[in-house]
């Protein structure tokens, strides 16, 4: 039982192992790390030891084939592309009111749950308050401080820290079958997760992601081209949260690269010809690292990410 599918996390594997050798489960777990490191791979090892005939998560049983299919009755996962809303939480309080239909216990992921609205936190709160028995709730999110605090108090917190450069380096070249290079570049790029890598690993993103650097470095100019890289970059919620952490750590390389020019430290590797081109000004750096956390800041309450994306590009380019 060594939750073996999963990359890393062994000292929250062996605090969950405790729990099913234990039988002792708590009714909610809180997930909390990084987007992208494993933590819903996680819940849903957790639930096919938990399901399984053999409790071994053996991939041959009834549970464990259902559960592969996505068919077990017994396991709720809610995850929405939006917010998670109160018909989400209707709906959570409706499956529990009942026994579990084939397993002993009922498992229920909520992924992203801090896109929960107030009303659906308020009323999930209500049902973790006093859940009936034989129900484990596994809330999973990559914003532990958007989650109440009322909810936080009452689930067993399980932190998920990032995973190393070689832990990655690994997964990419092994499970992924990426050649050494790129592999490594993939690992140094990924901010510690697998979901960061395998961003950076469609063709689109990481073609944005050097247009970016060519408008920081001067290379290329232009409102129109700055405006629509802008607008391919923030896309979605997640492509505008990437690219501005890739902005973060081209501008950490801009630093590392003039101040200490120690290249081992530099994470952008292929763009070695943008750093070389920028023409570096520390107090530029630092002004620009400023904005781009304060577009981090903004973007999380502002719907009109094209817009700061723009406007941030403006800022950079224009404020050499
Ligand atoms: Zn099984």
């Amino acid at each position: 039982m060594a939750f073996e599918n999963i990359i890393g996390h062994d000292r929250q594997k062996r605090f969950l192992k405790y729990f099913l050798e234990n039988k002792n489960i708590p009714h909610a777990f809180l997930f909390c790390g990084q987007e992208g490191i494993g933590k819903r791979k996680m819940a849903l090892e957790f639930v096919r030891h938990l399901f399984c005939e053999t409790r071994d998560a053996c991939g041959t049983c009834r549970p464990c084939l259902k559960l592969e299919r996505g068919s077990h009755p017994d396991l709720v996962v809610i995850q929405n592309e939006g917010s998670i809303g109160i018909d989400d939480s209707r709906l959570i309080s409706k499956e529990i009111s009942e026994h579990p239909f084939e397993a002993e216990k009922r498992a229920i992921i909520i992924d992203n749950a801090e896109t929960m609205t107030t009303e659906a936190a308020n009323a999930l709160l209500k049902t973790i308050e006093e859940p009936p028995p034989n129900n484990h709730f596994f809330i999973i999110t990559s914003s532990e401080r958007d989650i109440p605090m009322t909810i936080r108090s009452r689930c067993t917190r399980v932190p998920f820290s990032l995973l190393s450069t070689a832990q990655l380096e690994n997964y990419f070249h092994d499970a992924k079958d990426i050649g050494p290079e790129r592999a490594s570049l993939l690992s140094s790029i990924s901010f510690g997760s697998i979901g960061g890598g395998l961003f950076w690993l469609d063709d689109e993103n990481f073609s944005i992601r050097l247009k970016l650097a060519r408008i920081i470095s001067g290379q290329t100019t232009g409102f129109v081209t700055s405006s629509s890289v802008a607008e391919m970059a923030s896309r979605t919620d997640r492509t505008a949260a990437m690219h501005l952490a890739f902005l973060l750590s081209f501008f950490r390389d801009l630093f590392v690269r003039y101040e200490t020019g120690d290249a081992s430290r530099i994470v952008n590797t292929d763009l070695a010809g943008e750093l070389d081109a920028t023409r570096y000004d520390p107090g530029w750096v630092e002004r620009s690292i400023k904005r781009i956390q304060e577009s981090v800041r903004v973007m999380r309450y502002n719907v009109n990410r094209w817009l700061i994306f723009e406007n941030l590009l403006i800022q950079i380019t224009g404020n050499r």
